[in-house]
């Protein structure tokens, strides 16, 4: 079974409308290891039996809805690129709001505490806007981590990486560390949403999606505990859903935060909150 048939072209393949045309060109990209420009220029170069073979299951699996950053094995984020496979949340553009936000907020060499860093998107964009930082990341998920150290390495940045399921390493440490800023993007999506079942979200990580219950159970966990991994004047951010800002902000409240306040993203959606 082959979409595209032997001895293809560039130029048909790109003409074939299996799929749309940015999706075709970045798989062909991809595969060919070939620029926008070069595709066009060597459109009339025909596709060997491999190359034929490897786009069209890369074309069967975008038709089942597989993610184009998990075909591509790469997204960009906060002018990056980052390495991404189904172990981790592909990182989103409403989350820059959070990177822009701890870039504001961080001292001069000051310290920030990644929580849930999955692909490391959050922490690695940091600490390349701000080599001042002393950045630390955790994840629960090894599989995550070794990514996340591979996007470091990538990206020339330094992080310290931590196995930890949310607090409990931190915890655990004789001198507790203090932050001056913690910031996450936790799951929070409530168990159930139709939208768990639906588009890219079918093939990512559940548990970077959801707590399986009411959505806050990783965002209560973190203004419950940050306080006492974070200096008098630190920060914590947090990321949520497009309904969470009032239930976030109340939790900031009962946990003693100051100067509690929610950001908006690109869409006018309460996106990150903190205090
Ligand atoms: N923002 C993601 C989405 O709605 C959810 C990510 C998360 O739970 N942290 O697709």
């Amino acid at each position: 079974m082959s979409m595209i048939p032997s001895g293809s072209t560039l130029d048909t393949v790109l003409r074939s409308a299996c799929l749309p045309p940015l999706e075709l060109r970045m798989l062909l990209g991809h595969i060919l290891q070939l620029t926008r420009v070069q595709l066009i220029t060597q459109s009339d170069r025909i596709l060997n039996a491999q190359e034929t073979q490897q786009l069209s299951a890369l074309i069967t699996r975008r038709m089942a809805g597989e993610p184009m950053a998990y075909l591509l094995g790469e997204r960009e984020f906060f002018g990056l690129s980052f390495r991404v496979t189904p172990a981790v949340l592909i990182p989103r553009p409403e989350t820059e709001l959070l990177v822009e936000l701890a870039i504001q907020r961080l001292p001069r060499n000051g310290s920030l505490l990644d929580m849930g860093t999955g692909s490391g998107a959050i922490a690695i964009a940091i600490a390349h806007a701000r080599p001042d930082a002393k950045v630390t990341a955790l994840d629960v998920s090894a599989d995550a981590l070794a990514l996340a150290r591979e996007n470091a390495e990538r990206n020339e940045v330094h992080i310290d990486f931590l196995q930890s399921d949310w607090f409990t390493a931190l915890h655990a440490r004789q001198a507790r560390p203090a932050f001056d800023l913690i910031v996450s993007n936790p799951p929070y999506i409530v168990a159930g949403d139709a939208h768990l079942s639906q588009g890219d979200l079918r093939f990512e990580p559940i548990s970077a999606l959801t707590d399986h219950a009411d959505g806050l159970s990783a965002l209560r966990t973190l203004c419950r505990h940050a306080a006492s991994f974070l200096h008098s004047d630190g920060w914590l951010l947090m990321e949520h859903g497009y309904d969470q800002a009032d239930a976030v902000r109340q939790l900031l409240m009962q946990n003693q935060f100051a100067d509690v306040q929610s950001w908006r993203d690109l869409a006018a959606i309460e996106r990150v909150s903190g205090g």
